[in-house]
């Protein structure tokens, strides 16, 4: 299928052709028509998939034949749950209206308002947000909404996770009832399920690959570590292997940061991006990262998420994500697109049973591999997929006061990325019953 047959304008065709695309990945080749005729969509896709432009060449196609947009008006929201996704989506915007005479601009917190609310003024054809910040300007009266014709909601189930959805409903109500909705989440959750009750009317639903399959591109292998010894053999891996790019996945800012010292101090170059960062330090880390001067970048999920690089070499996860379905979102960044990629988990004995539910989830018993001087003294338990009510050995006494984990944990989600930790706690766990494995398949 070509780009050409998807009913796309010259100047969009163009845009695309710019970008060296051949043709539509397969959420575009299911998403642009289904989006052209005007109905709702909800569409499950993750980053990666070409997802963005799956709804955005469609509405800047969509946008072009109306009028331009009114001062403060927006025809177009798309809604994010971080920072970093609105900013590469409105990047993503951009590019392909560049032949267009549309005008997109992009919101979110943690920078100053005044030069938004200038751009606001006038008028948005595609107006990019993330809530809170988008939530401020209507208050202050710098956007409107009376013109509004399509609203997407981009990974939506992250906005429910990141405790988004009170902002969601406030936004709803500013909008006028008749538009257009896009909906576009990695799973169809319940949760998302009894979102886009309220919100999408008559939906064609469009999905592609499993949600909760990891892509076969990517090599995946266990390291058995003790945890003191995680840097040490992380430190190993990047030198013993050369890997030029890698992005880390640790559970907390705080360890973030950590690493990313213990990293710098053994001549690796790395820096950490988490929601305590300001939004300059991020932007910083990305671009440095993504230009190859520094080789390691060390986030917590939510500051990882929708992070856009798109043939990513190394994934590692020095700490095992507490979801099971966050393993297959972090290792979705590598391996894209036919590129080959690895992703590598580092994982104590303590967190065998993160392991089994990750194993579970994905139908598979992961490699293990192990590294000469850096065999833990308390072995990982043997995995297999009917590894479900095994638990880990009990904990050696000496451990214990070593382990991070033996403190309480915050249990908070004040809806934004600044928490302070990252882990979100109010997300559903993976449940031990081995029975309900059929319950959280894939829907779509
Ligand atoms: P996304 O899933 O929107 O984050 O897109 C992932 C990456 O795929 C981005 O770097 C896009 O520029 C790229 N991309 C999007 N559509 C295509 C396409 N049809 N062919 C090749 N690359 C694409």
């Amino acid at each position: 299928m070509s780009f050409a047959s998807l009913a796309l304008s010259p100047p969009i065709l163009q845009a695309v052709n710019e970008q060296g695309y051949n043709e539509p990945s397969p959420i575009q080749a299911k998403a642009i028509p289904a989006i052209l005729t005007g109905n709702d969509v909800m569409a499950a896709a993750q980053t990666g998939t070409g997802k963005t432009a799956g709804f955005t060449l469609p509405i800047l196609e969509l946008l072009s034949r109306g009028k331009r947009a009114r001062s403060k008006q927006v025809r177009t929201l798309v809604l994010t749950p971080t920072r970093e996704l609105a900013a590469q989506v409105a990047e993503n915007v951009e590019k392909y209206a560049t032949h267009l005479p549309l005008r997109s601009n992009v919101v979110f917190g943690g920078v100053s308002i005044n030069p938004q609310i200038q751009k606001l003024s006038r008028g948005s054809d595609v107006l990019v947000a993330t809530p809170g910040r988008l939530l401020d300007l209507h208050q202050q009266g710098c956007i409107r909404f009376d013109d509004l014709e399509i609203l997407v909601l981009d990974e939506a189930d992250r906005m429910l996770d990141m405790g988004f959805i009170h902002d969601i409903k406030r936004i709803l109500k500013l909008l006028p009832a008749k538009r257009q909705n896009l909906l576009f989440s990695a799973t169809f959750s319940n949760e998302i399920r009894a979102l886009a009750k309220g919100l999408v009317n008559n939906p064609v639903e469009v999905s592609v690959a499993s949600p909760n399959t990891t892509a076969k591109t990517i090599e995946q292998w266990v390291y058995p570590a003790e945890r003191s010894k995680r840097a040490a053999l992380l430190v190993h891996l990047v030198k013993d292997n050369d890997w030029q790019q890698v992005l880390v996945f640790t559970k907390t800012k705080h360890g973030a940061n950590r690493l990313a010292k213990q990293l710098d101090d053994k001549g690796i170059t790395s820096a950490a991006i988490h929601g305590n960062k300001s939004q300059g330090a991020r932007t910083r880390a990305l671009e440095n990262f993504k230009t190859g001067q520094i080789k390691v970048l060390v986030a917590t999920d939510i500051a990882a998420r929708g992070i856009d690089i798109s043939s990513l070499p190394q994934v590692v996860n020095f700490d095992l994500p507490e979801v099971a379905e966050d393993y297959v979102h972090r290792i979705g960044r590598t391996g894209r697109a036919g590129i080959d990629g690895h992703a590598i988990s580092l994982v104590t004995n303590e967190d065998f049973k993160l392991l089994a539910a990750i194993e579970r989830l994905t139908a598979q018993v992961i490699q293990r591999k192990m590294i000469e001087g850096f065999t833990p003294i308390n072995p990982l338990p043997e995995s297999s997929l009917d590894s479900r009510g095994q638990k880990a050995p009990n904990k050696p006494k000496k451990t214990a006061s070593r382990n991070s984990r033996s403190k309480p944990r915050p249990n908070k989600n004040n809806g934004s990325d600044d928490s302070k930790s990252d882990s979100r706690p109010k997300r559903r766990r993976v449940n031990p019953n081995p029975k309900s494995r059929t319950a959280r398949k894939p829907q779509g």
